[in-house]
């Protein structure tokens, strides 16, 4: 079975002033993937999922989103997609029921916000306060907030920065456990291991456009392909297996 686009973006432009950030980008997000945006910064992979999100304006091109035209019906796009915000906009003197409680305030939605937080292991959190969560804790709390309007499409803007190995690795668990229960998954990073065990498909953008779009094992082949060889010889483990060997897989800061 060929898989459905749920994203279409065909040849999208945005300048800043005489800027081209977003020069031609085209590409299409499959049904029920995890699709990774990866390139330096600066690459223009901000401006481009926040064009998709609704949230900026472009200068040309096509977005269609669930077969809904950006131009045309950007507020019913807002109602399908759940967008990660960064930790700096949550009140940190409330607890997380009552963050979420003012999140579904604004989404005019009803939740149970003990059944969000057991989708993301936070449910004995509930009275603590946002600020006494560990860095683990917030990420997976601000994951929970994108899925309060029951979304079709997630956008993650690097997940797991400065986490922890054993947090990252539960983080990645719960993106997969996400996307397996139906959700699309957008993501950004710049660990290229984690897009590597996360991601069905990447695409790599450089200044402002996409230079190569695959699968991650499709990449590899084809850069193996040239003939290219790592210059250092690859062991069977590395420092991180080491490092998970040593202080275990559990989460710690619980
Ligand atoms: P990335 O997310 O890949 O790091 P961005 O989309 O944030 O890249 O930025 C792409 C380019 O556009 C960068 O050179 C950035 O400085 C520029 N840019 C982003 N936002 C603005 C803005 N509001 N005004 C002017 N230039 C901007």
């Amino acid at each position: 079975m060929s898989p459905k686009t749920i994203i279409s973006v065909k040849d999208l432009h945005k300048s800043y002033g005489d800027f081209k950030a977003v020069q031609g980008i085209s590409f299409e997000v499959f049904e029920g993937e995890i699709f990774g945006l990866l390139g330096p910064n600066g690459a223009g992979k901000s401006t481009t999922l926040e064009i998709i999100e609704t949230l900026r304006q472009k200068t040309s091109g096509e977005v269609i989103v669930d077969g809904m035209d950006l131009d045309k019906s950007p507020e019913a796009i807002k109602k399908i997609i759940g967008v990660q915000l960064q930790s700096s906009g949550f009140y940190p003197n409330l607890n997380l029921t009552e963050l979420i409680h003012l999140f579904v305030g604004l989404y005019q939605n009803k939740v149970d916000a003990i059944e969000l937080l057991k989708k993301v292991n936070l449910e004995d959190k509930a009275k603590a306060k946002y600020k006494e969560l560990s860095g683990g804790q917030k990420q997976r709390f601000s994951i929970a907030t994108t899925l309060i309007n029951n979304p079709k499409i997630i956008f993650l803007d690097e997940p797991t920065t400065g986490l922890d190995p054993q947090a990252r690795r539960n983080l990645w668990e719960l993106i997969k456990e996400i996307r397996d229960n139906g959700t699309t998954v957008i993501i950004t990073t710049h660990y290229m291991d984690e897009a590597e065990i996360l991601c069905d498909r990447v695409a790599i953008v450089d200044s402002g456009k996409i230079i190569s779009i695959n699968t991650p094992n499709a990449l590899i082949d084809e850069l193996v392909a040239t003939g290219f060889e790592k210059v250092k010889e690859v062991k069977k483990a590395n420092l991180e297996d080491v490092f998970i060997h040593l202080t275990g897989k559990e989460w710690r800061e619980e």
